[in-house]
């Protein structure tokens, strides 16, 4: 089996991760409050889904 010659550096595989995703995957901004919500949910913060209100405060 191959295996590395050398040590992958701090920079490199730092500069690797730099492609990393920073959020999960389905998630989007509310269009109302500008939160991180689920796609497809209600966003948690203001309670708006599709520009309209769903769950009263
Ligand atoms: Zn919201």
């Amino acid at each position: 089996m191959a295996v590395p010659k050398r040590r992958t550096s701090k920079t490199v595989k730092n500069k690797r991760r730099t492609h990393y995703k920073l959020q999960v995957p389905g998630m989007t901004t509310c269009e109302n409050c500008g939160d991180i919500k689920l796609s497809h949910r209600i966003c948690k913060s203001c309670g708006h889904y599709k520009g309209k209100e769903v769950v009263g405060e």
